[in-house]
């Protein structure tokens, strides 16, 4: 789904997320495992103001395991329940409802000493294009349940996805814009399939992604495209040339890039992650 976002398309998602707060009592907020910064909203704070929130990392299965557990830490450092899943393959979803009840304890714990029956938590899910909302929300989805009279002021035709007894979703995720105030943001979600590839040259992507793992992961990258140690070592315009002409494509540069971006986005060159707990400070840090 490519989403240009304008800033009346920006205003309008903001609007949506706002109104559909008020009815839950939660926020999942999904962030792509590879990109735990740069996959989220630069305003999600601001728009989401104190509501409890759980920060679903997601495609854990395409990320850096060393990095998925530093990125544990830091939002568990930040305040945040976290939880690493793979929406794709159902791992870690049914660990969602137990996070969500811990980080809702107080608000269940004052309920029950006011004497209030037990109600299913409600939520609502939120991220980026392409984060996996929808796939998320397949995974949660068992039965529909019609808006009641009990929800006032649920906007007619919301309805809520019922998982188990404990647990209901708004059926339509909440969609923000990613950051993309800066160029290396922009390709490293490029570089993950974020954001359209139409945005930025093919070659800076590909360029960009070979000079990444050449730096953290050149085993990875020696194995795929058969580099020796004197290619390893190319400057990364160097080693797409080397590449290009190693996948039989001769002078095609354009062909030799889309190799590589499918190959990394498809997690042919191993897991990894292009946002390094370690840099914190390099990478964007304001939500
Ligand atoms: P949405 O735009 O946020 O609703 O994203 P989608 O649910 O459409 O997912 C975008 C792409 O990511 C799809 O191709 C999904 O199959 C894929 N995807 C979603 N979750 C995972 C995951 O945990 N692991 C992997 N490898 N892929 C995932």
């Amino acid at each position: 789904m490519a989403i240009q976002w304008f800033p009346g398309h920006m205003a309008k998602a903001r609007r949506e997320v706002s109104e559909k707060l008020k009815y839950v009592d939660i926020v999942f907020e999904l962030v792509d495992g590879r990109l735990p910064l740069s996959s989220r909203n630069p305003m999600l704070d601001q728009i989401l103001q104190q509501k409890p929130r759980l920060v679903l990392i997601n495609k854990a299965d395409l990320a850096d395991p060393i990095q998925t557990k530093q990125w544990e830490k830091y939002f568990t450092d930040k305040g945040f329940h976290v939880l690493a899943i793979n929406a794709q393959d159902n791992k870690g979803v049914k660990n969602i409802v137990p996070k969500a009840k811990e980080a809702l304890k107080e608000k269940i714990e004052r309920d029950r000493r006011r004497g209030l029956k037990p109600r299913a938590i409600r939520a609502m899910v939120i991220g980026i294009p392409n984060v996996g909302k929808s796939t998320l929300l397949n995974r949660l989805a068992g039965k529909k349940i019609a808006q009641t009279g009990n929800k006032p002021g649920v906007t007619k035709g919301q309805q809520w996805l019922r998982y188990g007894t404990e647990l209901e979703l708004l059926d339509t995720p909440g969609i923000l814009w990613p950051k993309f105030e800066d160029q290396e943001i922009g390709k490293k979600l490029a570089l993950t399939g974020a954001i359209k590839d139409q945005l930025l040259h093919l070659d800076d992507i590909a360029i960009f992604g070979l000079d990444y793992f050449a730096r953290y992961y050149p085993s990875q990258l020696s194995k795929r495209y058969g580099l020796n140690e004197q290619e390893i070592a190319f400057l990364a315009p160097e080693m797409l040339m080397k590449i290009t002409e190693k996948q039989g494509f001769r002078d095609d540069y354009a062909r030799g890039s889309e190799r590589v971006i499918h190959d990394i986005r498809q997690g042919k060159l191993g897991r990894y992650t292009l946002d390094r707990y370690e840099e914190i400070g390099v990478v964007s840090d304001e939500t």
